[in-house]
């Protein structure tokens, strides 16, 4: 078996209410007391359950160059049996753990710029990206759209806006689906507003995280529309 298949034991050290439906777990290894991986990378939930446990996988969301634990975000599926069990944990829990998996798509050197778009916790990845190659790679031109659905589904702005911070050339935008009218930002889905980024001269990667509709349509509108490298497109879908 190899080490990724056997199940660490790690803790529930702090959980983080964004908003109604996005829950963060702080996650410290325990069995063993390290743990590492590469940004873009999942773990895989073992969920208790009766005869077996639930596999469910989950985008690591914090800087890759710590050992001693991470982040993960939850969406909250309604009636989902690892939603169920994550919304039940109350901090301490001791939770079964196996990976890490999954490709690594970053890129490096990366492209001048990178074009993040995701939509719920796919904002997962894409964080991690930010979070773990900042030194490293701090002069790209980053820019990202982030797709809610309502105002009150807006997270994680206080950490987009300490990565704008150190970043020079990071720019972030919520797009929100269904907004009331008090919302002057951008209206409707993260695909309809391509046409706002320069990527036809400007050497540019893309990553795509989350929703699977979105990402199906924006590779319809790049590939087939534009004309561009599919190689440059790297996406995961979480449904
Ligand atoms: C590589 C990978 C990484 C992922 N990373 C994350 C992550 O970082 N954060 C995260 O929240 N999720 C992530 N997911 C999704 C996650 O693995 C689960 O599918 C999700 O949490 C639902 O599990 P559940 O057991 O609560 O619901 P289930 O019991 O599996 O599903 C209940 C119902 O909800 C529907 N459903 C399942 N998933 C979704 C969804 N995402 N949105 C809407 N409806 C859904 C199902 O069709 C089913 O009808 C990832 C998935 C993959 C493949």
């Amino acid at each position: 078996m190899s080490s990724t298949r056997i199940p660490h034991k790690m803790k529930v050290a702090e959980i983080i209410d964004h908003t109604h439906h996005v829950r963060e777990l702080v996650i410290v290894p325990t069995e063993p007391s390290e743990f590492t991986f590469k940004a873009g990378q999942f773990i895989t939930l073992h969920v208790p359950q009766e005869p077996k446990p639930v596999l469910r996988a989950y985008s690591i969301a914090s800087d890759d160059r710590e050992k001693q634990g991470f982040r993960l975000l939850f969406k909250y599926v309604p009636e989902g049996i690892a939603s169920t069990y994550v919304w039940s944990l109350k901090g301490s829990e001791i939770l079964s753990v196996t990976g890490p998996f999954g490709r690594v798509f970053f890129k490096e050197p990366p492209s001048e710029q990178i074009i993040f778009l995701n939509t719920g916790t796919g904002l997962s990845q894409h964080y991690c990206y930010l979070m773990s190659k900042k030194e490293l790679f701090p002069k790209v031109r980053y820019r990202m759209l982030f797709g809610v659905r309502t105002e009150q589904d807006v997270y994680y702005q206080p950490q987009l806006e300490a990565l704008k911070k150190e970043l020079p050339d990071f720019q972030y935008e919520y797009v929100i689906s269904r907004p009331t009218e008090n919302w002057t930002g951008k209206r409707g889905y993260v695909q309809h507003f391509l046409s706002e980024f320069d990527y036809k001269n400007i050497d540019t990667t893309f990553y795509l995280c989350g929703n699977g509709g979105m990402i199906k349509e924006v590779k319809a509108h790049l590939i087939e529309k534009d004309g561009f490298d599919k190689s440059k497109i790297f996406a995961e879908a979480f449904d």
